[in-house]
């Protein structure tokens, strides 16, 4: 429910890739009829069982675009993701990293465009009830730490926000709705840090923080001393990756975006290392629990922002 809404939440698409997403889908044969052109990004979200080829791309005759280049600047969705095969999550760091993927057939090789914002939604556990308030897990600890680790390793180190969601008692989602902002006021704030991002990058080929290479990013725009400071401990105490330090700081500036400042604060880089380390900063709780769904069960949720991904989206 959350990851459907955030198409709504990232800017419009610009021309060119409208063009792309437009041809991509054309390919597929996912265009609707009365609409020639798609101008806003797409979500697309398989089911946990899609098969390489419905996923990646391929199959069988005319090679057809998987979900991650129907995801193309938009959002790709996978619910239930420890269920999907190991296989499949691992062929879908290539395009996390390229932005494109590479299908070989007999007859040559086939490129597709694949930028796409990653939501993984996974139970915390086998039964769904693990860490969750009020209600007991039945399952061994054993069989936990083997759920969990179906989604570790070098896919989760792409992963920049990982979210526990708490399912809403009734009075809780009762008081959310009188209260809750709409999708039009977040949007709004997204576009703003995007553009806020778009105007320092302006005289670089990149146009949002997720875009920028980790050197550029260190080196050109420097942060406030001190403000990496807990980064670099988790980094010595070997809960940061070289490659995750990066992927902090492209957080980081963009929560100080959001947040209308000229760079980031050691705040910010707190509020980054704790979505992608679930170790509490001393972040105020309310920044960190927003929606969420009555119906929902516990869930652990990842969103992975690429290399040209709509990181404004981190709202
Ligand atoms: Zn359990």
């Amino acid at each position: 429910m959350l990851a459907e809404r955030l198409p709504g939440l990232l800017p419009a698409l610009t021309a060119k890739e409208s063009l792309e997403v437009t041809a991509v889908h054309s390919v597929a044969g996912t265009l609707p009829q009365e609409q020639p052109l798609v101008t806003r990004p797409p979500y697309c979200a398989p089911h946990h069982s899609a098969t390489m080829a419905a996923l990646i791309g391929g199959g069988t005759g005319l090679p057809r675009p998987g979900a991650v280049s129907v995801a193309h600047h938009g959002v790709l969705f996978l619910d239930e993701a420890a269920e999907c095969s190991g296989k499949v999550m691992d062929a879908m760091r290539q395009p996390l990293e390229s932005g494109h993927v590479v299908v070989a057939r007999a007859n040559g090789m086939m490129r597709m465009p694949a930028r796409f914002l990653l939501v993984l939604a996974a139970n915390p556990c086998p039964c769904g009830r693990h860490g969750m308030r009020g209600v007991d897990c039945e399952c061994r600890p054993s069989s936990v730490r083997r759920y969990r680790a179906r989604l570790s390793g070098p896919l989760m180190d792409r992963i920049d926000l990982r979210v526990t969601v708490q399912p809403l008692a009734r009075s809780e989602l009762a008081a959310l709705y009188g209260s809750a902002e709409s999708t039009a006021t977040v949007a709004a704030r997204v576009l703003a840090a995007r553009e806020r991002a778009a105007a320092r990058l302006a005289d670089t080929p990149w146009t949002t923080n997720n875009e920028v290479p980790g050197h550029a990013l260190r080196t050109r725009w420097p942060l406030a001393s001190g403000a990496l400071v807990q980064a670099e401990e988790d980094m010595d105490r070997g809960l940061l990756t070289a490659r995750g330090l990066d992927r902090v700081l492209r957080v980081a500036w963009t929560v100080a975006d959001l947040a209308g400042r000229d760079r980031p604060a050691a705040a910010d880089v707190r509020c980054a290392l704790e979505m992608r380390t679930g170790i509490r900063r001393g972040i105020p709780e309310a920044r960190n629990d927003q929606g969420g769904s009555g119906h929902d069960r516990s869930r652990y949720v990842g969103s992975s922002f690429q290399r040209d991904g709509h990181q404004g989206g981190a709202g």
